[in-house]
């Protein structure tokens, strides 16, 4: 058996580095491995050997290349670090359930603990994050977040009419009409899609969730005046979470502008009784980028993150790891248990312990041990090495930047970004990995998206913008070269005007 599984590794090395460089396979292989699909679910099995073989030559072929291109810039995938594809190979062969911290009997929970402390430091946000655990990605940390939001408003009122027990005992019903709640908003600018649907899970209804933003043009901002009014309304019993974009994703750009900003948000939740909750996916990690005058401006814009109750993260954008991986982390382990507490089961206690079993402070019971890889890549390459990564990142994303700016033919988005500074270094000191455009021309502009893609060179995101189609490049592979992959953007978008691509 375990030649089995070595040889197959090695085969498996073959494919990927016979597999080309391009960010999408040909139509043609995912044709030909739709029809290598077996017709029916035979009662006989091929074996292992057969099946091997398929899903090495029939399967892998159909692949897109977020892992094996440098240039798939599509929604944030990130890459895979060679190191973490080697740490997630021995979670699977060990697969070790991390569901119970059992420290004499398995290292992982141990190890898990570990790689959590090492990204709140990674992340610069001091002490007194003793609530965090890893998720399956960043949706499953905002569904923790607006979980622990809503335990936490809820509970604070029931405190004033001599209620002990929340919403995580009563359920949320019985709890706001015992707490005199209406409503439970979550206020946000331009919230990522997965707060909506967080909002739906954990029954707050994704038409809780209100946007208020200081304008048109800058959508992703908060509006300090708006908040507060909306806040007020605690009066009227309607309480609030504060839901803010920490990276908004089609743009970048943050709810909140720094540090003073953000000690003002905090001082209006403290006065309103909110809870105060980040999406920081991709953007959190702007706070790891090197300290230098290049990116000071964006490490400004992420200040102040270390206020609020709790964070999501994805460690399968930034970091590099397979997926799926994500981090949760608040403030208060406390309320993070009163949710998440799986009670009565004597048979999966850990006893007395300094670190709480994960089964009792997340979504699932068992679990993946997808801390492995992450710890693994914060081992390997440290503050400096995963810091280097994040500004070559970054610096390609502005090298774009600035090609599409110079165009005559694209439009860079937000617009008013270059006229807002005149000083050329720090034109794009906004701009973190994220290059938001479209084409000046409406009709090629409808195509544009789809002509990127069909040369297969690079991939993009479709969106919107201002209402009209926009095109999205994020960068997060860790394989990023500024010059040779600069040159290849700019050469993909040259040949789709010129019609050569
Ligand atoms: C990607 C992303 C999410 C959702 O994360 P998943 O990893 O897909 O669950 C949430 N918020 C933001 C800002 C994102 O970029």
């Amino acid at each position: 058996m375990a030649d089995f599984v070595s040889s197959s590794y090695t085969k498996l090395r073959d494919v990927i580095n016979e597999t080309s460089n391009d960010a999408l396979p040909p139509v043609s292989s995912i044709v030909a491995a739709t029809k290598s699909l077996p017709a029916f679910f035979s009662p006989m099995g091929l074996g292992e050997e057969a099946t091997q073989a398929h899903l090495l030559s029939d399967i892998c072929p159909g692949f897109n290349g977020p892992k094996t291109s440098a240039n798939y810039y599509g929604f944030v995938t990130g890459g895979v670090f060679p190191i973490a594809e080697v740490a997630d190979n021995i979670v699977t062969a060990f697969d070790q359930n991390v569901q119970v911290h059992l420290p004499n009997q398995s290292i992982s929970t141990i190890v898990e603990g570990k790689a959590l402390e090492m990204v709140v430091e990674l992340l610069r946000l001091g002490k007194g994050w003793d609530g965090r655990t890893f998720t399956t990605g960043a949706t499953g940390s905002n569904i923790l977040g607006l979980a622990c939001g809503r335990e936490a408003v809820v509970k604070m009122r029931l405190e004033k009419v001599g209620e002990q027990a929340g919403p995580g005992e009563l359920g949320l019903l019985a709890a706001c009409s015992k707490a005199g709640i209406k409503n439970i908003q979550v206020l946000t600018t331009m919230g990522h899609s997965s707060l909506y649907k967080a909002a739906s899970v954990v029954g707050l209804g994704r038409a809780s969730v209100k946007e208020i933003p200081v304008s048109s043009q800058e959508p992703w901002r908060i509006d300090l005046d708006k908040l507060e009014s909306e806040l007020k309304l605690s009066d009227e019993g309607i309480v609030s979470i504060v839901a803010l974009s920490a990276g908004e994703v089609n743009t970048g750009r943050f709810s909140t502008d720094g540090l003073s900003t953000m000690r003002k948000v905090r001082a209006l939740c403290d006065r309103y009784g909110a809870w105060l909750h980040a999406d920081g996916a991709f953007g959190l990690f702007a706070r790891s980028l090197p300290a230098t005058p290049e990116f000071q401006s964006l490490i400004d814009t992420a200040a102040g993150l270390e206020l609020v109750d709790s964070l999501a993260g994805d460690c399968h954008k930034m970091l590099n790891v397979p997926y799926d991986c994500g981090v949760f982390i608040t403030r208060s382990s406390s309320t993070l248990s009163l949710v998440f507490q799986n009670p009565n089961a004597a048979y999966l206690s850990s006893g007395p312990s300094d670190q709480p079993s994960p089964l009792n402070i997340g979504l699932e019971n068992s679990r993946r041990f997808r801390a492995l890889p992450v710890y693994a890549v914060l081992l390997a390459y440290g503050q400096y090495g995963l810091g280097d990564m994040f500004a070559r990142q970054v610096r390609l994303a502005r090298a774009v930047s600035e090609y599409l700016d110079s165009s005559d033919c694209y439009e860079l988005l937000p617009s008013g970004q270059s006229s807002t500074n005149s000083d050329e270094q720090t034109k794009f000191s906004l701009t973190h990995i994220i290059v938001l455009f479209r084409a000046k021309n409406d009709a090629i502009n409808e195509e544009l998206v789809t002509n990127i893609n069909a040369t297969r060179k690079m991939y993009v995101s479709g969106t919107k913008w201002e209402g009209k189609p926009a095109c999205r490049i994020a960068v997060s592979t860790w394989k990023v070269d500024v010059e040779r992959d600069s040159e290849l953007v700019k050469g993909v978008l040259e040949g789709v005007l010129n019609g050569t691509q």
